[in-house]
């Protein structure tokens, strides 16, 4: 059996609704979606072998089948720099979980590469009860919050209309380097509508699906953070 089909696996055997971020990860990895690198950890110890490992600046972040939203807690410390970071966060973290939801199972925490800011853009799946599931793009922030300016296509989707896509949202031109942005790299943002679109063919118990954001650079791209929720 694949990695995926495992991780599918046991959320359903555990009865859970959603994958925790090293979860969908691993799944996205396995699709082809480039991530930040991340491992899960139980101790102050393993933290700061991991960040040894990974490479200064890292992310810590609460991993909880009871917190969907780790940032409204306190989940998330960005950009830890040294030794004496990793472990004040470690702590605080936790203090933040114990504070706004005593009773959250811990499983532990993630440690990541920090993925260096760049333009931000969001692929998402939405499964439709009439047309089943559909593939998002658009670019992050305010363009999506705020202006909606997305796209969606029926999946399978081709690379003809993964071109597509990316090429009809308003705030495209932001892609083709616009002041002081970066190009970015669009055929890999077109491998991962593609692997997006297979992903939730494979597994239709895909509700929802929300890489947000990706950092894409010149050459590559970072998902940060990967939701994955289960009907
Ligand atoms: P939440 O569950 O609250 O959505 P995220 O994992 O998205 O938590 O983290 C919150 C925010 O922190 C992200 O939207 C992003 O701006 C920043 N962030 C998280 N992980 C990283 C990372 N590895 N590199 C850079 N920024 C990150
Ligand atoms: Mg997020």
């Amino acid at each position: 059996m694949s990695a995926a089909s495992k991780v599918f696996e046991k959320v359903r055997k555990e009865g859970r609704k959603f994958l925790l971020e090293p979860e969908a990860k691993a799944v996205c990895v396995e699709y082809g979606i480039p991530v930040t690198d991340f491992s899960l950890v139980k101790s102050e110890a393993e933290a700061l072998k991991s960040a040894e490992k990974i490479g200064y600046p890292v992310v810590l972040k609460i991993v909880s089948p009871d917190i969907i939203h780790k940032s409204d807690v306190g989940g998330v410390i960005i950009n830890l720099r040294s030794t004496s970071g990793v472990k004040n966060a470690y702590k605080q973290i936790l203090r933040n979980v114990k504070k706004h939801k005593p009773k959250a199972k811990i499983v532990g925490l993630l440690v990541q590469e920090m993925a260096p800011s760049s333009t931000e853009v969001i692929v998402g799946a939405i499964k439709d009860p009439q047309f089943g599931p559909a593939v998002m793009f658009g670019l992050g922030g305010i363009f999506v919050e705020v202006l909606k300016d997305v796209t969606f296509r029926v999946a399978p989707v081709t690379k003809d209309e993964a071109r597509e896509m990316i090429s009809e949202v308003k705030a495209y031109p932001l892609l083709k380097g616009y002041r002081n942005l970066p190009l970015a790299d669009i055929d890999t943002i077109v491998k991962i509508l593609l692997s997006t679109s297979k992903l939730v063919m494979d597994y239709p118990e895909i509700k929802e699906l929300d890489l947000n954001p990706i950092m894409v650079y010149k050459k590559g791209a970072k998902t940060v953070d990967a939701r994955i929720i289960l009907e």
